[in-house]
């Protein structure tokens, strides 16, 4: 579907990093969605990294999902995919560190073959550990700043995916208009 925002060709994207949202060589509109990198940008010292761990198995024949929040640290879910399934997790504030952990695997696992024991003959094919950019509440909404315009969309924390569609039709709407 064509929106507003679709209408005029800007050219290829260039890719480098922004140290600073006041800096003389951005546009008069600047979107934010840096996710965790918002906690430097903006600066926003509500961001937080929330890190998660996950296995990833070979696919034994898994159809259901399992998700067992019970534990807010130590979650399990198994995620069947069409070639893998994605066996988790951790849900760890403030930390942010990205190596794989041998012995959370450990637990991970144990915890998610004792509730779907076909799990067990999976092999392991890779590990991923990743940090969600977690705020007390998503920050969408534009702001001032001396003549220039951030839409700030950000701290979407582990539900970014999910939210992903209805943030942008926001962000669409407060950039509809701009000259
Ligand atoms: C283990 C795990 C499980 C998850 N599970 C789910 C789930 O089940 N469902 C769900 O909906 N979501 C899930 N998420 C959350 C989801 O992945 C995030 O919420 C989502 O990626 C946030 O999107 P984002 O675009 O805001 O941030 P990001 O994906 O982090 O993107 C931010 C981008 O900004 C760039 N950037 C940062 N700073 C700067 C800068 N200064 N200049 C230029 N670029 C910059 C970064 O390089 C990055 O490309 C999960 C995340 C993890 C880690």
């Amino acid at each position: 579907m064509m929106g507003p925002w679709s209408r005029r060709w800007i050219g290829a994207p260039e890719v480098a990093t922004v140290r600073d949202l006041d800096a003389d060589d951005l546009g008069p509109l600047v979107v934010d969605c840096a996710g965790l990198g918002a906690r430097d940008l903006v600066p926003d010292p509500a961001v937080v990294p929330v890190r998660g761990q996950v296995v990833v198995c070979e696919q034994v024949g898994l159809e259901e999902w399992l998700v067992d929040e019970s534990d807010e640290r130590e979650l399990t879910y198994v995620v069947p995919r069409l070639d893998d399934v994605v066996v988790g997790g951790t849900a760890e504030e403030g930390v942010d560190d990205r190596r794989v952990d041998p012995a959370t695997v450990e637990r991970i696992l144990a915890r998610a073959t004792a509730l779907v024991p076909r799990l067990a003959a999976a092999r392991v094919l890779r590990h991923r550990v990743g940090l969600r950019p977690a705020r007390p509440t998503v920050r969408l909404e534009a702001e001032d700043r001396g003549g220039r315009t951030v839409v700030h969309c950000y701290g979407h924390g582990g539900a970014g995916v999910t939210l992903s569609w209805g943030c942008a039709v926001e962000v669409a709407d407060l950039v509809a208009g701009f000259p």
